[in-house]
């Protein structure tokens, strides 16, 4: 079946929205396409307006975990709809929330909801600088943590390089103390720490990079972080968007044991509504207003159709454990599926998998941190994501994203998904 109907959509999307979507890499851009426009999805199965189905791996980049439209979540949306849908004022389900939050992440005591992980991220940054009274935060080279003015610094030659913005629109003045350290090397921190003391306010990370396709910390990455952070009295902020209540209900702090002073949730704890939150030790967020100085605010934060959506979430996952089981199983089973395809076709890529985030770098290994992935060869992942487009295999349209792995996805999808993989890689290697 063909995309015309989602063609002239972009088309006409082109005139009023700039570049047609309302997030960049919608726009399907880096492998030379027009987006698809979908009409519904079910389960792990999404259609698209010119009624072509696909097996997602997207979904929704993250949130879909129990896959679209679980029965549960459906009955609470009119449940609750019916009572109102927002009020500036508070409402029960922000105190269950928060105390389920706070129990299935023990490192943190409380927690301030906002609408978006970028929101989370923003607020994090400013209290670990409220708390320390200290300006200065570390972050990695592709780590993503929203689109806040402060964190839109790349850093091209190496760490500890001054730094220049991403995006016009930022003021030098606002990144300059941005200090970007290369993921997955200690001693790189251990540099700045050095070279800026008592001035470094915080260190934000992804715990297992997913923004850059997936980056899994090497060994004692985290741990060294906590311990650097720790001597140096900064502030371990965990952006845990992608892998809060993905890689267990305790996210990548419980998988890897490791503790921080703050962590920032969205994506999933909003089960698909606009929903981020940070949180923390108490000592920490008891700096937030008005409970202490440190301004932070939002007219819709703790909205109560966002809040009850996201309990039942999570609610469902701290009920059904196993669902994590059986996510590792599923994402272990098209692991090893791909890797048998790619070493029959013989083409040089690498497989890089944290519970159920994958990603198929098309580039040697071992993929470390950004200097390995941006060597790969995205003419070859355009071909591929072509190729699994075209047999109903809806991945990320970009070779910089996860796959995700949901608890709808059945046997069949991932023995489709395989089958597709081989076909596709052959493809690739054409390109
Ligand atoms: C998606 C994401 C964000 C930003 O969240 P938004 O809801 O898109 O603002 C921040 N950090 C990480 C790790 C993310 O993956």
């Amino acid at each position: 079946m063909g995309t015309e109907k989602s063609a002239a959509l972009f088309e006409e999307a082109l005139r009023y929205i700039p570049g047609g979507v309302n997030s960049p890499v919608r726009a399907f851009r880096s492998v030379g396409t027009h987006p698809i426009f979908v009409d519904r999805a079910q389960g792990s199965k999404l259609w698209d307006c010119d009624g072509n189905c696909y097996i997602d791996y997207i979904t929704s980049w993250g949130p879909m975990i129990l896959g679209h439209c679980p029965e549960q979540i459906g009955q609470t949306i009119s449940r609750v709809a019916s009572k109102g849908t927002s009020f500036g004022l508070p409402t029960s389900v922000e105190v269950e929330m928060a105390r389920e939050v706070t129990q299935a992440y023990p490192a943190i005591d409380m927690v301030r909801m906002v609408n978006s992980g970028t929101e989370a991220t923003m607020s994090a940054i400013r209290v670990a600088r409220g708390y320390t009274h200290r300006d200065k935060i570390i972050k990695f080279e592709g780590c993503y943590h929203g689109h806040n003015d402060g964190m839109l610094v790349s850093c091209g030659s190496g760490a500890l390089t001054f730094q220049v913005p991403t995006s016009p629109g930022v003021p030098a003045a606002v990144v300059q103390d941005t200090i970007v350290c290369r993921y997955n090397d200690l001693r790189d921190v251990e540099a700045a720490f050095a070279r800026y003391p008592g001035q470094i306010a915080g260190v934000i990370v992804e715990p297992v990079a997913a923004n850059m396709g997936v980056v899994p910390p090497k060994e004692g990455f985290l741990q060294g972080l906590r311990q650097l952070t720790a001597e140096n009295g900064a502030v371990l902020i965990f952006d845990e968007v992608i892998t809060g209540f993905r890689l267990g209900l305790g996210g990548a702090s419980q998988r890897y044991g490791v503790a921080p002073d703050m962590a920032c949730f969205g994506k999933i704890i909003g089960a698909g509504l606009p929903v981020g939150a940070y949180g923390g030790r108490r000592e920490i967020m008891e700096m937030v207003s008005p409970a202490g100085p440190v301004y932070q605010a939002g007219t819709l934060s703790g909205n109560p159709l966002a809040m009850s959506l996201g309990l039942e979430m999570l609610r469902e996952l701290k009920a059904h454990p196993e669902i994590y089981t059986r996510l590792e199983e599923k994402a272990a089973c098209l692991e090893a599926g791909f890797a048998q395809n790619i070493a029959q076709v013989g083409l040089p890529c690498t497989l890089t998998r944290v519970g159920s985030l994958l990603c198929l770098f098309f580039t040697e290994g071992p993929v470390e941190g950004y200097d390995q992935v941006r060597h790969s060869d995205t003419k070859k992942f355009a071909a591929y994501f072509a190729s699994m487009l075209a047999q109903g295999v809806l991945i990320a349209p970009s070779q910089f994203e996860a796959m995700f792995v949901s608890a709808a996805h059945t046997q069949e999808d991932l023995e489709h998904t395989i089958a597709a993989n081989r076909i596709a890689l052959e493809a690739a290697a054409q390109a």
